[in-house]
């Protein structure tokens, strides 16, 4: 309170339109309260009030009360205040001490006022306070805030007698200034310093100084260097604290392979474990595509730790569900969001959108949407990318039209989900309306994935000129993702010329994807062009390039089974196979006719021996059929995209044993039923 009372004598009583603004503040409101308990009177303007309130707190001609007053203002985020104060106090000729001079060079730091730390630091000196060592720290940390690496190291080297507070100010210092090298070296100079004990007090390595050396690690490229820090860790028991455990974490987790399976060791290993503990850990597995793991930490989190989960948690574990497609785990964690009350918060709630839109489950994603209490921008286009993924164009357009109707401004990604819903059910019209219309009428400017969107609806309707003069205006750099559905639509459409402009840019783009050079391969393939077929094959050949083996997982009663292609290890295979031949029978029945033998016709040796091979979808499809009763629709997750033959196949199986199957593969959602799918045959 002395130093709110200090600001306003200094600032007198003159500046009264000044004061009324500044009465309105806080700082003011604290002050008008404390003059009506005195003087029974909310009058501001009655200077011999207030001086005398002053007087009563602050003693003008005592070094402590001015000391009070400063580093009130300092604590308080008043650094301007807190260096005019210094600057009234040395006016009345008093002598700075010790305590004076942190706060003062914090005011400083905080500032980022270079100038006045350095006059603040050779007040220090005259005064013979600058060998301090509290003095020197908080010199230490302002030269580093100020990016003066050199003067701090300068002042730090000069301290005859340095403390755990000082070491540790220089090496979060240099870790903040990006000079981790700088902080590694100094923690084994510090280590060596405490082991000849050269100190006035105990000098003992501390986590905030742990804290900052652990993430030191990261940044510098030493084999076993984080190993060794953690060792020491160990051994002085830091394992022990949080934030140090925390700090390892994160640090291993980001160390790339391995790293993982270290972070969960040191995760395991962690005897106190916060929900930033929690946090991490389900993050890092989150990000690493582990989402069974992501889920067992999060039960874990709920059922028998003290930490408290939050939106965070949920969110990310969430992610790490819906990027699995695995249901039941999504259903228990909504659930827990229930039991707990935080499904009014709209980034969870958000969250449980996209995972049942992800997992296959748009109805459920639409109850959950309709019993939202508050949704923003984000709530409403998670609604309309999961129909969209799921090729259900109008709901996704009916769910925009509302939310613009409820006066939520569609932003970005609104647009991007609103044209790839148009693109996946091959709306051009209303497509290009919204492309047209967005940066007039939204002030939204079309990035890449409108673009991308635009290009993939106009090749779809045939119009691949039209597609790649859209190309050609664009201000930006098209991506692969562009030339690559301008490709995939020059292989429905026939057109060679385009398919090779196209290509050849891929090839430039993203080089190791053999997924182009197949296409362009099936493109000259269809053409007749053997010569061309030859060529890319031989292309691949020297660039190294294998397709990747695709696979399918479908999970059943809680369980995951995953196929591979031609897959003869599952312990029903035998079943299944005896499956497919029957169902084989019926297909021919049914009119089918195997296109593998057509497509990869002189395509390649090797592609025609994998074409024999049954792929992982078919057998998915059939352990599904096999395994769960007539009427419960099948999920599977296909890391590829579906290829024809195979879309063909489960599109006419859907009709024969009356069943409903959602594929999800690399490019979107596919609802099989009674004989077509939701794609229309395009994706
Ligand atoms: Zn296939
Ligand atoms: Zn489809």
């Amino acid at each position: 309170m002395s130093s709110h009372i200090y600001i306003y004598i200094q600032e007198g009583i003159d500046k009264c339109n000044e004061m009324r603004e500044w009465m309105k503040t806080p700082s003011g409101k604290a002050l008008v309260s404390s003059l009506s308990r005195h003087f029974h009177t909310d009058s501001y303007s009655d200077r011999q009030n207030l001086t005398t309130l002053f007087n009563k707190y602050v003693d003008k001609t005592n070094v402590f009360s001015w000391n009070s007053v400063i580093a009130d203002l300092a604590r308080s985020g008043d650094s301007v205040e807190a260096l005019r104060a210094f600057d009234s106090m040395r006016k009345l000729s008093l002598s700075p001490n010790r305590s004076t001079f942190p706060c003062t060079i914090k005011a400083c730091s905080s500032l980022l006022d270079l100038f006045s730390g350095k006059q603040t630091h050779q007040q220090a000196i005259v005064f013979g306070y600058q060998s301090d060592v509290f003095v020197s720290s908080a010199l230490i940390d302002m030269y580093f805030k100020c990016g003066e690496i050199r003067d701090a190291r300068i002042l730090f080297d000069e301290i005859p007698l340095r403390n755990i507070v000082s070491w540790t100010s220089m090496i979060t210092g240099y870790v903040q200034n990006g000079n981790a090298l700088g902080a590694i070296s100094l923690f084994k100079e510090f280590l060596t310093d405490e082991k000849e004990g050269c100190a006035d007090d105990a000098l003992s390595v501390d986590s905030v100084a742990m804290v900052s050396t652990i993430s030191a690690c990261s940044r510098v490229i030493a084999k076993g260097l984080t190993e060794s820090v953690h060792g020491f860790v160990i051994k002085r028991g830091f394992d022990e604290d949080a934030s140090v455990g925390n700090t390892l974490l994160d640090v291993y987790a980001k160390g790339g392979e391995g790293g993982v399976v270290v972070a969960k060791k040191v995760f395991d290993e962690m005897a106190e474990k916060d929900n930033i503990s929690y946090n991490s850990i389900i993050k890092v597995f989150a990000q690493n595509g582990l989402s069974s793991e992501a889920f067992e930490a999060f039960r874990k989190m709920v059922m028998d730790s003290d930490a408290s989960f939050n939106s965070i948690t949920l969110s990310t574990v969430l992610l790490a569900v819906s990027h699995s497609g695995t249901l039941r785990h999504g259903k228990s964690i909504h659930d827990q969001v229930i039991k707990t009350g935080l499904e009014d918060d709209v980034i969870v709630g958000t969250a449980i959108i996209d995972m049942y839109c992800k997992c296959g489950r748009v109805e459920t994603a639409r109850k959950a949407f309709d019993l939202m209490k508050v949704k923003n921008v984000r709530s409403w286009t998670a609604l309309i990318a999961g129909y969209g993924m799921h090729g259900r164009a109008s709901e996704a357009l009916d769910v925009f039209y509302r939310m613009i109707n409820a006066g939520v401004k569609p932003n970005y990604i609104t647009f991007v989900s609103v044209l790839a819903a148009c693109s996946h059910a091959g709306l051009l019209d209303e497509g290009s309306l919204w492309f047209n219309t967005m940066k007039d009428k939204f002030g939204v400017e079309p990035g890449l994935e409108h673009y991308g969107c635009m290009v993939d609806l106009l090749g779809r309707a045939g119009h691949l000129q039209k597609a790649w003069e859209l190309i050609e205006t664009m201000k930006m750099r098209p991506d692969s993702v562009i030339w690559s559905s301008l490709l995939g639509a020059c292989r429905t459409h026939k057109n060679v010329e385009l398919a090779e402009i196209s290509a050849n840019h891929l090839f430039e783009l993203d080089p190791k994807n053999c997924g182009y050079y197949m296409l362009l391969s099936h493109i000259y393939a269809d053409a007749g062009r053997w010569k061309d077929v030859e060529r890319v094959r031989i292309l691949m050949k020297d660039r190294g390039l294998v397709k990747p083996p695709g696979f399918s997982l479908i999970e059943l009663k809680g369980e995951i089974h995953v196929f591979l292609v031609g897959d003869q290890e599952h312990p029903q295979s035998e079943g299944i196979y005896k499956f497919l031949k029957e169902m084989d029978r019926k297909l021919q029945e049914a009119g089918y006719v195997s296109n593998t033998a057509s497509v990869c016709h002189d395509v390649d040796e090797e592609e025609k021996e994998m074409a024999l091979r049954v792929h992982s979808e078919k057998l998915a499809v059939a352990f599904g059929i096999m395994n769960t009763v007539p009427g419960e629709m099948i999920h599977v997750i296909k890391n590829l995209r579906v290829c024809s033959d195979c879309h063909n196949v489960v599109k006419l199986i859907s009709r024969i044993v009356d069943r409903q199957f959602v594929v999800r593969d690399s490019k979107r959602f596919h609802h099989f039923k009674d004989g077509f799918c939701s794609c229309g045959d395009y994706w």
